[in-house]
């Protein structure tokens, strides 16, 4: 008997993101027009799918793999992010940066650290600039003695388990961001900054030999008889035993996992060029909020000029797709906390606002593995998605050609993701748990 899985819905990314319009516009690859084979395909190129793909190659050089992503590569999550690679613990879904158990604080700094490696070996045979794969570790920043508390706790905690950490007062930290808002700071130095766009289509231009990759070419349904599964896209398809959804939340749009991933947006902002003399401190450098939920500010520095990012907000679509009237909301919270952090450059207008999709799980686990006979799932994520996800990535490639590694030992112990509250309780509660998660978070 065929088994049909069609997919309900295609990714929409809504705003213009600032990294790619940053970039030269993107000589995509083509779609596919053809019915090919492969022995794998991977269904979403962000940092899942292609760090999936890198991996499979690397452990098999032999092996045919076809990755078809739905838009352009850059376009959706993965290069439309703040860009940090952060190799500490922290989740939006946790109350407690510092909170989680030894073990599980430990295997969480494991995974990070795992696929920060793959993206520095990447970064290291690409020859990529500080522009693109910047090792220069990240500020978290208070603004409220709640925050200078946080900071203080998670730095004793960081003491606990031997990572390097600083802790910075007022004066050190207006000394490299020129704010005067920030209260302390808490550096740590294993975070790599990219460009996300120029990131992403890097990893995938690596990607040559045995991966094709196929743009513009989403696949819209599944057909599986015996042991083969047939992939199609609008004007093409493969054949293939084995495939890897590595498209988030986009998984449930083909029937998996449903009830189980909770479609959360965030949102970003960029300020248009400005004059560095207007803005003391350093010109390049990366801050998150001490509390969970507050908001990211980056500066810039490169061939868009100095700018600075801001990304807050955090927003519920059970159909996966935002508004331009959620997109503006937003972006009028980003001026106000522009604002309060740069007073000097307050008139500064914000040249690109964009919105984009995180799958997150309500135990903060992965929705990993082997769905059915023959299709493998790495999706889902809960903050840190950038490593998390290509970490996911590696341990679903391994898994699905049988190697074992310290990886698929950690991942081999996750449960599977819980269950939420049927609709509508499930959106009833996932927007009053974000809107009481943002009042907490207050000017953070
Ligand atoms: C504004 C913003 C800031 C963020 N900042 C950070 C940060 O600084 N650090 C961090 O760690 N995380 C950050 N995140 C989260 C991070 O970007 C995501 O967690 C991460 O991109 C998830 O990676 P992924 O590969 O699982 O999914 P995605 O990056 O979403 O990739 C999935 C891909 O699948 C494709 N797809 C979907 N359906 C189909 C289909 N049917 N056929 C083919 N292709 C399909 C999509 O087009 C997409 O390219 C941020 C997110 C946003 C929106």
């Amino acid at each position: 008997m065929k088994r049909i899985v069609t997919a309900t819905r295609l990714p929409r990314n809504t705003g213009v993101s600032a990294w790619v319009a940053m970039l030269e516009p993107r000589r995509a690859n083509p779609p596919l027009q053809a019915d090919i084979s492969a022995d794998i395909v991977i269904i979403g190129a962000g940092f899942a799918g292609l760090s999936a793909a890198k991996r499979m190659v690397e452990l098999d050089p032999r092996l045919k793999v076809v990755v078809l992503e739905a838009g352009v590569i850059g376009e959706a999550a993965a290069g439309r992010n703040s860009g940090f690679l952060i190799d500490l613990p922290h989740e939006v879904s946790s109350d407690d940066y510092g909170g989680d158990s030894t073990q599980r604080s430990k295997e969480a700094i494991e995974i990070s650290r795992t696929a920060i490696a793959l993206a520095s070996s990447i970064a290291a045979e690409q020859g990529w600039t500080r522009d693109i794969f910047d090792p220069c570790g990240r500020y978290s920043v208070a603004i409220s003695e709640e925050g200078d508390n946080h900071l203080t706790d998670y730095a004793a905690q960081l003491e606990k388990f031997g990572e390097k950490h600083q802790l910075l007062d007022a004066s050190e930290i207006a000394g490299i961001t020129g704010s005067k808002a920030y209260t302390s700071a808490l550096f740590t130095p294993g975070t790599v900054m990219v460009q996300p766009a120029a990131y992403i289509r890097g990893v995938a231009d690596s990607l040559t030999n045995s991966v094709s990759i196929y743009e513009q070419s989403p696949a819209i349904r599944l057909e599986g008889t015996g042991s083969t599964w047939l992939v199609k896209t609008p004007e093409g398809s493969v054949s293939t035993t084995r495939i890897l959804l590595a498209n988030n939340g986009h998984a449930e749009s083909f029937g998996y996992f449903g009830g189980q991933l909770l479609h959360v947006f965030t949102f970003a902002s960029m300020t248009r060029e400005f004059d560095p003399a207007r803005l003391a401190g350093q010109r390049r450098w990366a801050a998150t909020p001490a509390l969970p939920m507050g908001t990211t500010v980056r500066r810039v520095q490169g061939a868009g000029g100095d700018r600075i990012l801001v990304r807050s907000r955090y927003t519920h679509h059970a159909n996966l797709e935002v508004s331009a009237a959620t997109l503006r909301r937003a972006g009028a919270q980003h001026d106000r906390k522009f604002r309060a952090r740069f007073p000097d450059l307050g008139d500064m207008p914000m040249e690109y606002r964009w919105a984009g999709a995180m799958a997150v799980t309500w135990n903060s686990v992965p929705a990993f593995g082997e769905v059915e006979r023959g299709v493998f799932a790495a999706c889902g994520c809960n903050g840190v998605g950038a490593t998390k996800a290509t970490a996911t990535g590696i341990a679903t490639a391994e898994l699905m050609l049988g190697h074992t590694s310290r990886l698929t030992e950690i991942y081999s112990r996750f449960d599977k993701p819980k269950a939420m509250p049927p609709q509508p309780f499930r959106t009833i509660g996932a927007k009053a748990s974000l809107a009481y998660r943002e009042w907490r978070a207050g000017a953070e």
